[in-house]
C-alpha cells in the first residue's frame, strides 16, 4: 500500500467481483500496488478516466466494514496517509511480495572482462562484487548493501549493476510433522552436534506434531532437518495447520490463590459494568482502581460474561505489561479461545493469530497498540488497561494513540469501552469529571491489605551530612540491610539505563555527544562504549578529551549499570538482578528475570520504569526509588504527570503479598507538588494542581495540542520547510478563533538521528478545528512539493521534545 493522502478511483473489469475491505493489485503510475477497496459503485462518476484493477487478492474482505470506517477516522483526526494507515492495520503478509533483485548490466560484465586490458580505468573494490554477481547470477538488494556498502552504490551510478523488481507469490508457509523412521540412534552413531539436538527434541516419543516448534528447541533450522530427512533418520509429513497449540505457560505463573470473593467495590463496579455491557449501547467507563486493587479481576469477568453474551472481547495491555502471568490468567479462563496479538510475534505466528481471529476462532483478543484493529467481528467491551502509558500512542507515522483508537472502535460498534489505571491519564480524568466517561472506583486493595507507606528521602539533607553524593542513602542501605536479614525482596526503580549519564571534561566543560543528535552520549559499562539512546550511535570512550586533550574526563550521574555494580560491591552475598531495556534485548530474559523474582530466586532487582508497571511480585516488601526527579527537568508539560505516575506505580509494587510494603524515595526536590503528592498516593489533588497549571498555560486536556516538525538532514533544509509552515500557519493564527501558535523554535532535541528539527506547537480550543487546520496544512506542504518525511504532523503529542 502506497503511502497516498487520496483514494483512487479504478475500474472493476466483468471478469471481477469486488467487495469494499478486499485486497486489490491496481497500477499505480508505473508499477503495481496494493489496495483495499473502499466503495464499489456500478459507475464511474463523470469525467473521472480510470483504469483497471489487475486482480482480486482476497476471496473474502480482510477488513470489515467497521474496521475500514476506523480506519478512514485514523487518516483523517491523524492526518495520516490512508495507504499507511490500512498497513498497520493488517498485519499480513500479502500474497503478492515485491522483490528486488541484482544483476550485472551489459556494463558491469564489459567491466568485468575487460579489468585485465590495457587503458582500462582500475574498476577498485567494485570489482569483487562484480564478480561475485557473475558467478551467482543475481543477488538481493540487502544482501548487497550490507556485503559491499559503498562499492554497490558505486556500481549502481556507474550503472554496472540493474536492479529488477518482479512480483513473487508468497508461499504459504507448510507446517510438517516430524517423526523418527526407526529407533533412537544409538549413542555410538556419529551425528552433527545440530542432528544429536533435533533427535533428543523428538524426545522419547520420536514425534513432533509441527517442525517450527521442533526446530526452535533444537535450535536448528529447516535445512538441518532436511538433511536429517535425506539421510533417512527422519520423515516429514505435511501437517495441516490447526492453528497453533496454546502457549505452554511456566506453572509459576498460574495463580494459585484467585479470589473466589470478590470486595464489595470490585462487585459493584462489576454489576455496573455487566449493565453496561449488556445494554449493548456505546459507553465509556474510567476505571480508577489504586494499585493492587483487583482491576484484572473485574475485566476477566466482564469478558467471561461478554462471551456468555455471544459478543467478543478486546482487552490492550502496555507492552512491557503483556507478561507471562497476564496471559497465564488469560488462557486459564479461556483457552483456546484467546488470541494473543503483540510485538514478540514472528510474522508467521502473528499471521495465523489474525486468521484466527478473522474467521471467528478466537473470541477474546490479548494484545499491545495494534490490537486494536483485530478482526473481531461483534465486539461487545474493548479494555484497555494501564490506559496512560505512553506505549499506546505511536510515533511513527500513522501517529495514532492506541486508546483513543479504542473508544472510537468501541463506538463504531456499539460496544463498551472500559479504560483502566491506578494513575489515569490527565485527559481521561478530565473526560470523566465533564462527564463524558463515566467513571468507576476501586479506592481500595484486595484483601484489605494496605497500600505501602511513602518515605521520602531528602537527598540535600543527606550531601549536607555526608558531603559524598552516593546514589544510595545511608537510610535505604539500612533498611536493605534489614530486608536481606528478614529474607524479604527488594526492588530498586532508578529511570535511566547505562553506566553513567555522561561523560564530562572537567578542564573545559564539554561533554560527549552524538553525531547524529543533539544530546550527550551515555556511557554503558559492558560495552565499555558511549551510545546514543536515541539512534544507537556508539563510540569508543576516549582517554583524553577530544576537545582539549585533558585527561580528567568524569562518568556523570548513575545509570542503572552502575547501581547494579554498586550493590553487588554492597552486598557481596546478594543475590541481585538488574532488568532494563539493555537486559531486555537478550533473547529470553526479559521474562527468565521477572520469572526468577517472582520465584524468589533474586533477592534485590535493579531496573527501569520496565519494572514499574504492571506487575505483581507478592514478596516484594520494599521499594527504593533513586533519582525520583530524574524526569522532572525535561522540557515537556507532561514531566510532572509522568514522574508522579511513575512513583505511584512504582510504590504499587510493595506489599501485594502478606506482609505489608514501604517505599523509600530519594530525591533532591521533596517539595515539588508530583513527588510529595506520589508519596501520598493522593491522585485527584495531583489532578487538581496538575490542572491549575494546563489551565493556566493552555495545555492539554484543557486546549488540543499538535506538534508540527519540519525536517531535514541539512540545518537549511529544515528552515525552508519551516518557512513554508510558518506562511500557512501564521496568518490562520490571526484569523482563526482559539488557534495559538508556538514557534518556529528549535525543538528540544534539535537534531535527531542525523535530522535538524525545527518545530511549531499548535494549541486550539476545539480538537475538531485543530485537525481541519492539520489537513488542510499537509493539502498545503503536498502543493508546495514538500516531501512527507520532512514534515511531522503529531495531533495529541504523547511528548513534544
Ligand atoms: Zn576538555
Ligand atoms: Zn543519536
Amino acid at each position: 500500500m502506497a503511502a497516498l493522502r487520496n483514494t483512487l478511483t479504478y475500474l472493476v473489469p466483468d471478469s471481477f467481483t469486488v467487495q469494499p475491505g478486499q485486497r486489490v493489485q491496481v497500477p499505480l503510475a508505473t508499477r503495481k500496488a496494493t489496495g483495499i477497496v473502499l466503495r464499489a459503485g456500478s459507475s464511474l462518476p463523470p469525467g473521472i478516466q480510470a483504469r483497471s484493477i489487475l486482480r482480486v487478492l482476497d476471496t473474502e474482505p480482510v477488513l470489515t466494514p467497521e474496521l475500514l470506517e476506523l480506519g478512514l477516522w485514523i487518516a483523517d483526526y491523524y492526518v495520516a496517509p490512508i495507504g499507511e494507515v490500512f498497513r498497520a492495520m493488517l498485519p499480513l503478509r500479502s500474497t503478492m511480495r515485491r522483490a528486488r533483485s541484482v544483476r550485472l548490466s551489459a556494463l558491469g560484465q564489459q567491466k568485468l572482462q575487460g579489468i585485465n586490458q590495457p587503458g582500462q580505468e582500475p574498476a577498485g573494490s567494485a570489482i569483487e562484487l562484480l564478480s561475485y554477481l557473475a558467478t551467482r547470477g543475481s543477488a538481493s538488494v540487502q544482501l548487497l548493501r550490507q556485503k559491499f556498502p559503498e562499492e554497490f552504490d558505486e556500481a549502481l551510478e556507474k550503472k554496472w549493476v540493474v536492479v529488477e523488481e518482479f512480483q513473487r507469490e508468497r508461499t504459504q508457509r507448510e507446517v510438517f510433522a516430524v517423526r523418527l523412521s526407526g529407533p533412537v540412534p544409538e549413542k555410538n552413531v556419529r551425528l552433527s552436534p545440530v542432528a544429536k539436538r533435533i533427535i533428543e527434541a523428538l524426545g522419547a516419543a520420536g514425534t513432533a506434531r509441527d517442525h517450527r516448534d521442533l526446530l526452535h528447541s533444537a535450535r536448528a533450522d529447516l535445512a538441518a532437518l532436511r538433511r536429517l530427512q535425506a539421510s533417512g533418520l527422519v520423515e516429514l509429513e505435511p501437517s495441516r495447520a490447526e492453528g497453533r497449540s496454546t502457549p505452554q505457560t511456566p506453572d509459576s505463573w498460574v495463580e494459585t490463590g484467585t479470589p473466589l470473593v470478590l470486595t464489595s467495590a470490585q462487585s459493584t463496579v462489576l454489576t455496573d459494568l455487566t449493565k453496561q455491557l449488556e445494554s449493548r449501547q456505546f459507553q465509556t467507563v474510567l476505571l480508577h482502581g489504586v494499585t493492587g486493587s483487583g482491576k484484572t479481576e473485574v475485566y476477566l469477568r466482564l469478558i467471561a460474561r461478554c462471551l456468555e453474551l455471544g459478543r467478543t472481547a478486546l482487552m490492550l495491555v502496555p507492552e512491557i505489561a503483556l507478561t507471562p502471568s497476564v496471559q497465564a490468567q488469560f488462557l486459564t479462563r479461556f483457552g483456546s479461545k484467546v488470541a494473543l496479538l503483540h510485538s514478540a510475534l514472528s510474522e508467521n505466528e502473528r499471521h495465523e493469530e489474525w486468521w484466527r481471529i478473522r474467521r471467528g476462532e478466537a473470541q477474546v483478543v490479548l494484545g499491545t497498540r495494534s490490537a486494536v484493529f483485530a478482526p473481531l467481528a461483534n465486539l461487545g467491551v474493548v479494555i484497555v488497561d494501564e490506559e496512560h502509558d505512553t506505549s499506546y500512542k505511536q510515533e511513527e507515522t500513522p501517529r495514532y494513540h492506541g486508546r483513543d483508537v479504542a473508544v472510537v472502535r468501541a463506538r463504531l460498534a456499539a460496544a463498551l469501552a472500559v479504560l483502566g489505571s491506578a494513575t489515569p491519564s490527565l485527559e481521561s480524568y478530565w473526560n470523566a469529571r465533564e462527564g463524558k466517561y463515566r467513571l468507576a472506583l476501586l479506592p481500595e486493595r484486595v484483601e484489605g491489605r494496605k497500600l505501602a507507606d511513602v518515605e521520602i528521602v531528602d537527598m540535600r539533607q543527606e550531601f549536607r551530612e555526608t558531603h559524598t553524593q552516593v546514589p544510595v542513602s545511608r537510610r535505604l542501605h539500612q533498611e536493605i540491610e534489614a530486608q536481606l536479614a528478614n529474607g524479604q525482596q527488594t526492588m530498586i526503580l532508578l529511570n535511566r539505563r547505562g553506566y553513567s549519564w555522561f561523560l564530562l571534561c572537567r578542564s573545559c566543560g564539554q561533554t560527549q555527544r552524538c553525531v547524529n543528535c543533539s544530546i550527550s552520549l551515555t556511557y554503558h559499562r559492558r560495552e565499555h562504549r558511549l551510545m546514543c539512546h536515541y539512534c544507537g550511535y556508539s563510540a569508543p570512550v576516549p582517554s583524553r578529551c577530544p576537545n582539549c586533550d585533558s585527561e580528567y574526563l568524569y562518568y556523570v550521574g548513575e545509570g542503572t549499570e552502575r547501581v547494579e555494580k554498586k550493590f553487588a560491591e554492597l552486598f557481596p552475598t546478594v543475590r541481585v538482578a538488574r532488568l532494563d531495556r539493555d537486559v531486555a534485548r537478550r533473547q529470553g530474559q526479559f521474562h527468565r528475570i521477572l520469572s526468577e523474582f517472582r520465584q524468589r530466586k533474586i533477592d534485590l532487582l535493579i531496573g527501569t520504569q520496565l519494572i514499574a508497571k504492571g506487575h505483581d511480585f507478592p514478596g516484594v516488601t520494599l521499594v527504593g526509588v533513586v533519582s525520583a526527579d530524574i524526569g522532572l527537568g525535561l522540557p515537556d508539560f507532561r514531566s510532572a504527570e509522568r514522574t508522579f505516575q511513575l512513583l505511584t506505580q512504582a510504590a504499587g509494587r510493595a506489599g501485594r503479598g502478606e506482609s505489608p510494603g514501604r517505599v523509600l524515595v530519594q530525591t533532591f526536590f521533596p517539595d515539588h507538588y508530583a513527588i510529595r503528592l506520589a508519596a501520598e498516593q493522593n491522585y485527584e489533588a495531583f489532578f487538581d494542581k496538575e490542572m491549575r497549571f494546563r489551565r493556566m498555560m493552555h495545555y492539554p486536556p484543557v486546549t488540543a495540542l499538535a506538534n508540527v516538525i519540519a525536517q531535514g538532514s541539512k540545518l537549511e533544509q529544515a528552515a525552508q520547510v519551516a518557512k513554508h509552515v510558518g506562511d500557512f500557519l501564521i496568518p490562520l493564527e490571526q484569523d482563526t478563533e482559539g488557534v495559538k501558535i508556538l514557534g518556529p523554535t528549535p525543538a528540544p532535541l534539535a537534531k535527531l538521528v542525523g535530522r535538524f528539527r525545527i518545530q511549531f506547537l499548535i494549541k486550539c480550543t476545539s480538537r475538531a478545528r485543530l485537525s481541519t487546520i492539520l489537513r488542510r496544512l499537509a493539502d498545503y506542504a503536498d502543493q508546495q512539493g514538500i516531501p512527507q518525511r520532512s514534515l511531522v504532523i503529531d495531533m495529541d503529542p504523547s511528548n513534544i521534545m
